[in-house]
């Protein structure tokens, strides 16, 4: 078997990134790749396409690494040229899967569950009260899901954004908000909050210490992303679970945070992070040291179902982020029909991802088609 062929479509209006891995053998494999800018166009680069054109697909992870050196010399590379050979990464698992019948976690080791349990990532609406919060939060548990997040931000014209301080005000509007929400909610229902990078350690401590009685299933991205110290420090100070995750890169960029146990949780987003191997590499190191994994998911239906796959395989997994409840184009994105039922995915026994695309659904929502449709004119 040989690949001839890969193109990637930009989706809109939310600006998903899929890939396509077209065969000699008429197996075609779906990935898709974290939509930062331009990674549409670095799928279809000729410094990508070069390594694999030709190729048996399914030495998966010999195109990884010939793919990572085709770029760089060195073979080390992050941000969006990463998020495109994950995108790839994933369309080649779904190719092997198919070809050998069986489906891709499967072929990452066979699977510790049949479901998927997933948080809906949810945003209070136009109010920003504690009663708004609440009400979502409710309709959200009502539909079936047994854990969600909320990202709290209060608003810019409240805080100064570079001292990273958090005034008085705000932790009391952190502090009413949580309290509300999580005694609103079931027990068993798991409540996260996602603080956008915002803080200085010592500052959202304060917060964290406040959350300790909640019981939160964690505190996301309390401090920036780039100082794994820094977070460590967090990390030791308080009961409230830290999780972060979704700016790291690959195994290395991993290994750091895991090693020195800087969260109690790790976020990788696959499509990003270096695709479905190295996902269960990730979750793997993680595991050494009990971490579970709650993979980051802004994804359609086609990374949300590849996550799942790496989610299944592993022991490790604890909850996978979902984003885009009633998003219209969510719903209609794949053939197989709804995903979700009662806050869980059933992950496919189909060969391969086990999910397709409905193409002449996409294509009223395709920005920029570079060699997706190849019967349509290249954007
Ligand atoms: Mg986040």
């Amino acid at each position: 078997m040989k690949i001839t062929h890969i193109g990637s479509v930009l989706l809109q209006p939310f600006p998903w990134v899929l890939v396509k891995v077209t065969t000699d053998e008429g197996i075609v494999g779906i990935g898709e790749a974290y939509h930062g800018a331009g990674v549409h166009q670095i799928v279809v680069d000729p410094r990508l396409q070069r390594p694999l054109l030709g190729q048996d697909p399914r030495h998966v992870d010999k195109l990884f690494r010939d793919m990572l050196r085709s770029m760089s010399a060195s073979g080390f590379y992050q941000g969006a040229v990463m998020s495109a050979i994950s995108g790839i990464e994933t369309a080649l698992w779904d190719i092997v899967g198919q070809a050998l019948g069986v489906p891709v976690w499967q072929l990452l080791g066979g699977k510790f569950r049949d479901r998927i349990r997933l948080y809906n990532d949810c945003h209070a609406g136009e109010v920003e009260t504690p009663a708004a919060y609440v009400e979502k939060a409710k309709g959200v548990e009502a539909r079936g899901f047994s854990a969600l997040k909320f990202d709290i931000d209060p608003l810019p014209s409240r805080r100064d954004r570079y001292n990273r301080c958090i005034s008085n005000d705000d932790i009391a509007y952190y502090v009413d908000v949580v309290t509300a929400v999580r005694q609103s909610l079931d027990r068993n229902t798991d409540l996260a909050i996602d603080a956008h990078w915002a803080y200085a350690p010592v500052d959202i401590l304060k917060i964290a210490y406040a959350f300790e009685a909640l019981n939160l299933l964690w505190l996301e991205d309390p401090i920036p992303p780039e100082n794994v110290a820094a977070l460590a420090t967090v990390k030791a100070a308080t009961r409230t679970p830290i999780c972060t995750g979704e700016n790291f890169y690959t195994r290395f960029g991993f290994r750091e945070l895991i090693q020195s146990q800087a969260a109690d949780i790790i976020s990788p987003d696959l499509a990003k992070a270096g695709g479905l191997l190295e996902g269960r590499r990730i979750a793997d190191l993680a595991d050494m040291y009990y971490i579970p994994l709650a993979p980051h998911n802004i994804g359609s239906p086609i990374e949300t179902v590849a996550t799942c796959h790496v989610c299944a395989a592993v022991p490790n997994f604890l909850v996978l982020e979902f984003h885009h409840l009633d998003h219209p184009v969510w719903d209609g994105l794949i053939n197989e029909g709804p995903l979700i039922q009662d806050g869980h995915i059933t992950v496919p026994d189909r060969p391969g991802l086990g999910v397709t695309v409905n193409e002449d659904f996409i294509r009223h929502h395709t920005r920029e088609n570079l060699g997706f449709f190849r019967d349509m004119p290249v954007s």
